[in-house]
């Protein structure tokens, strides 16, 4: 498989399973397969609470705002990414998480604002940061893996004070980089967790390892954690890029962020072409404060191509 359609894969895959996902968010386990039982029937961008058909959330429109930054100022400029994110989280997006919009709107500077959150609330391990992951992951991939570890770190610490959350970030971009090289991620991942902050190794040794199951998570996959390890989770125990965002979707609870995380790790493992073209066509992407812009699949083909370029 070509490498670019890896890069597209874990761009869109990520988008698409936002958008399919958003509508059963706070939903029960298994209402995805309840509503559609046929795999491949089509009419699974359906929208619904708030969501239009094929919309995508929070996840995918911070992730864009990633990539303009990243392609627009041709480096990681940490102060720009988070103006970005200021503007869309004052346009009043239809949904933003609790802890990103208190640390995007309490008027504290860049480089100050995560971390003062973190302090008073002491909890900020919430999926935000690896949500939004899909289009740095693909940049910075080909910098190899020290590089792209740490710009993971380094964007999640715009919103997330907690150190798991940056770490869980990481290990996302380390796993999408060892993809792009045709690599199988999942055998990999004992060295992946080797490259772990060591306070933060055994947590996700716990939900990475191969018999692990969503269903022993100990917090709402809301939290990176269980987040993440239910879309290694769902990409080992399905053999397609469709089942495995099934898979995701039925999980019930952050289920468009679990899918988008989900969509990029199999976006990547099985290519843009595996996407169903009934899930990518419907694909839009409102971007709330920058214009009334609404990117549709050729615009993220379009980023995806410069990003891994
Ligand atoms: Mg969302």
């Amino acid at each position: 498989m070509r490498r670019i359609q890896r890069v597209a894969g874990v761009v869109v895959g990520s988008a698409v399973g936002d958008a399919l996902g958003g509508p059963f968010e706070f939903g029960p386990q298994g209402a995805f397969s309840a509503r559609f039982p046929a795999p491949g029937a089509g009419g699974e961008m359906c929208g619904g609470g708030g969501w239009d058909p094929g919309e995508a959330t929070d996840d995918t429109q911070m992730a864009v705002l990633v990539a303009q930054s990243l392609l627009e100022r041709g480096e990681l400029d940490l102060p720009d990414i988070f103006t970005r994110f200021q503007r869309w989280a004052a346009s009043e997006p239809k949904d933003i998480g609790l802890q990103t919009e208190d640390v995007l709107t309490n008027g504290m500077p860049w480089d100050l604002a995560a971390a003062i959150h973190f302090q008073v609330n002491q909890r900020a391990a919430g999926n935000g940061s690896l949500m939004r992951a899909s289009t740095s992951a693909a940049h910075f991939a080909a910098a190899g893996q020290e590089a792209t570890m740490d710009a993971a770190r380094r964007i999640a610490a715009l919103t997330h004070g907690d150190r798991a959350a940056w770490e869980g970030t990481a290990i996302f971009h380390e796993l999408i980089r060892v993809t792009f090289e045709g690599t199988d991620p999942l055998p990999t991942l004992p060295d992946i967790l080797a490259l772990v902050h060591p306070e933060h190794r055994a947590r996700y040794a716990t939900v990475l390892a191969p018999d692990w199951h969503p269903d022993r998570a100990t917090e709402f996959n809301g939290a990176v954690w269980p987040c993440l390890g239910s879309a290694v989770w769902a990409l080992r125990t399905t053999t397609s890029f469709e089942d495995a965002i099934r898979a995701a979707i039925d999980l019930g609870g952050d289920t468009d962020t679990v899918a988008a995380v989900t969509g990029g790790l199999a976006g990547a493992y099985y290519g843009l072409d595996a996407i169903p073209a009934h899930w990518t066509q419907p694909l839009h992407v409102p971007l709330p404060g920058f214009d009334g812009r609404v990117l549709h699949l050729a615009d993220l083909l379009h980023l995806a191509h410069r990003l891994g370029s």
